[in-house]
């Protein structure tokens, strides 16, 4: 036996609507289905924050010493590249999240574009 939802009297498992006050009583299967499906819509993350995230982290800029005048070159010719799609994965993360206030990866778009900015800013003044 279950409890109808809106007039608490009891009914059988199997019944569709009450035989009290006639409402139509929800499937707990259906319930369950739903309620499984918006939790996974509420934990989604947006990939293009992650990735923008990910791509900011290889920005950090590291000990430049020991490397050659042509690797430092290809090392910076990288970076520009990596801190262009970085940026630009943000963007588009942040605007559909935005659009979608459900997925997660705000704080990440947002730390992917500082990271990027203030690791320029760094490589630029050492
Ligand atoms: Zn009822």
């Amino acid at each position: 036996m279950k409890k109808c939802p809106f007039c608490a009297e009891e009914i059988k498992d199997e019944a569709i609507k009450c035989r009290f006050c006639g409402s139509d009583i929800p499937d707990d299967e259906a319930t369950r289905f739903i309620d499984s499906a918006q939790s996974e819509t509420k934990q989604r993350w947006n990939g293009f924050c992650i990735t923008a995230f990910v791509l900011s982290l290889l920005l950090i800029p590291g000990p430049t010493s020991g490397f050659s005048e042509e690797t430092l070159q290809l090392i910076l010719g990288l970076a520009i590249i990596i801190f262009v799609l970085s940026i630009a994965f943000a963007f588009i993360g942040l605007s559909q999240v935005g659009k979608n206030p459900s997925m997660r990866g705000k704080g990440l778009g947002i730390a992917a574009i500082i990271i990027s900015i203030a690791s320029v800013f760094i490589s630029i003044l050492f």
